[in-house]
């Protein structure tokens, strides 16, 4: 038995769900729109413990969807903010070299930066450095004018609620728990009754491949979960820190190094790394999914990545369990930060997406089957480029999804 039938279902309240399900209603207004979240509220997941950081788009490789969808987002995300009275503002950032070899990569991230049409990259002495940051040291650091910071959560809410406005429905507290499909609709069970659809969008984040999997379809991926932790500079000391400073990332890894950054709030936190949780939705050491374990530990490149990313692990891990280990690493980039200055703060688990030759997918990715569609890699900076991915979702799968 059916209770309400839809035109289209988003699985997942998250920054991207929203996107998309707001992108559905502004075009197709007569759509009829459902978005499930599980939680008892939007942005309770990745979109509401992240850093907060409008990415430029300097990281990544040119012509990816990363790139293309970062720098058109960001300005999108500034927009969006700006006309809905988001708090945002553009601080810029500094991304600061402390070692020879580091000098180099400095200078790619600056070419890079510039193939993805960044303007106003330079890259600066120690002198410069500290009139910018007066606490930071580095043989030299690159400037990143156009990064800013917002609230995540606080856009999440708005595009819930513009979607709710447009007549379209975001229901919360229910979960998907099984996807039926026949050749002209699909049934979406959940917690609270079924639902008939005749196009469906996984936007289910850390169980976006699971999703993928009740519908019947492989994903091809694993979805393996990578916990952030930060600590808060203590409001006497949060003045060492004016706005952004990143290490250079490690080109091997997809995170971005323990960096400092200073919210819209004005507090100042210092983080994330990124230790591998034993849970999906392990926001502490201490959560622990057996069943997550297990269908990591079973997955074939979950090993493959093990053997290959070890030593970085052990690092994390050392970090994560180890106060001075961390701090040590913060003081690389701000040399008069102490353990005392820093208390424990919040956490974030990213959804990074495996594959089974033990690769960690570097771009988005998105999956179509049928009249479905699953979105099974979206980690940073997908909160900042989420309104460009749900245009492009939407450009891509509205056909499929049954959308005129
Ligand atoms: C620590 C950290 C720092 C980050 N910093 C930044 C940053 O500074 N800037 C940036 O741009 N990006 C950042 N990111 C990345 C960004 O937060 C994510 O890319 C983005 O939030 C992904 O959004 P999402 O909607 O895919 O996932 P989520 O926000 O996780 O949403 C998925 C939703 O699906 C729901 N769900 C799952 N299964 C079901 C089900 N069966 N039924 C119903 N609902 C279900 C979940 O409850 C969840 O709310 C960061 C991420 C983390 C973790």
């Amino acid at each position: 038995m059916t209770d309400t039938r839809y035109n289209v279902i988003v699985i997942g309240g998250g920054v991207v769900g929203l996107a998309v399900g707001l992108e559905i209603t502004r075009r197709f207004p007569r759509t009829r729109l459902l978005v499930l979240e599980k939680e008892a509220g939007v942005a309770r997941h990745q979109s509401g413990h992240n850093s907060g950081v409008i990415h430029s788009g300097i990281y990544y490789k040119p012509g990816s969807l990363k790139a293309r969808l970062c720098v058109a987002g960001a300005a999108a995300m500034v927009e969006f903010c700006r006309e809905h009275g988001i708090p945002h503002r553009i601080c810029g950032k500094v991304i600061v070299a402390t070692r020879p070899e580091e000098l180099p990569r400095l200078e790619d991230l600056r070419r890079r930066g510039e193939a993805n049409g960044l303007t106003g990259l330079r890259i600066i002495s120690p002198e410069e450095l500290r009139e910018i940051e007066p606490h930071a040291i580095g043989l030299q650091a690159l400037v990143v004018p156009s990064t800013g910071v917002t609230d995540y959560a606080l856009v999440c809410q708005k595009y819930a609620e513009l979607i709710s406005a447009a007549a379209g429905s975001v229901l919360t507290s229910v979960t998907a728990t099984a996807i039926r499909r026949s050749t002209d609709e699909i049934i979406v069970e959940t917690s609270r009754g079924a639902f008939a659809t005749n196009g469906l969008i996984n936007c289910a984040g850390l169980f976006s491949d699971r999703v993928a999997r009740m519908a019947g379809d492989n994903p091809g991926v694993m979805i393996v979960p990578f916990r952030g932790e930060y600590y808060d500079l203590t409001p006497e000391r949060a003045a060492l820190v004016r706005a952004l400073i990143y290490p250079v990332p490690d080109p091997q890894f997809p995170f971005l190094g323990v960096h400092f950054t200073r919210r819209i709030t004005g507090k100042v936190d210092a983080g994330p790394n990124a230790v591998l949780a034993l849970a999906r939705e392990g926001y502490r050491h201490t959560d622990i999914s057996p069943r997550d374990l297990v269908s990591s530990l079973t997955f074939p490149g979950f090993w493959r990545m093990a053997r290959r990313h070890w030593r970085n692990g052990l690092g994390e891990w050392h970090r994560s369990l180890s106060k001075p280990a961390f701090v040590r690493a913060l003081q690389t980039i701000l040399p008069e930060v102490t353990a005392s200055d820093l208390v424990p703060g919040g956490s974030g688990v990213r959804a990074q997406a495996l594959r089974p030759d033990g690769g960690l997918v570097d771009d988005f990715q998105f999956v179509p089957s049928g009249n479905i569609l699953h979105v099974l890699n979206v980690p940073s900076p997908a909160a900042t480029a989420s309104l460009t991915i749900a245009k492009t979702i939407v450009d891509s799968a509205a056909a499929g999804l049954g959308l005129s």
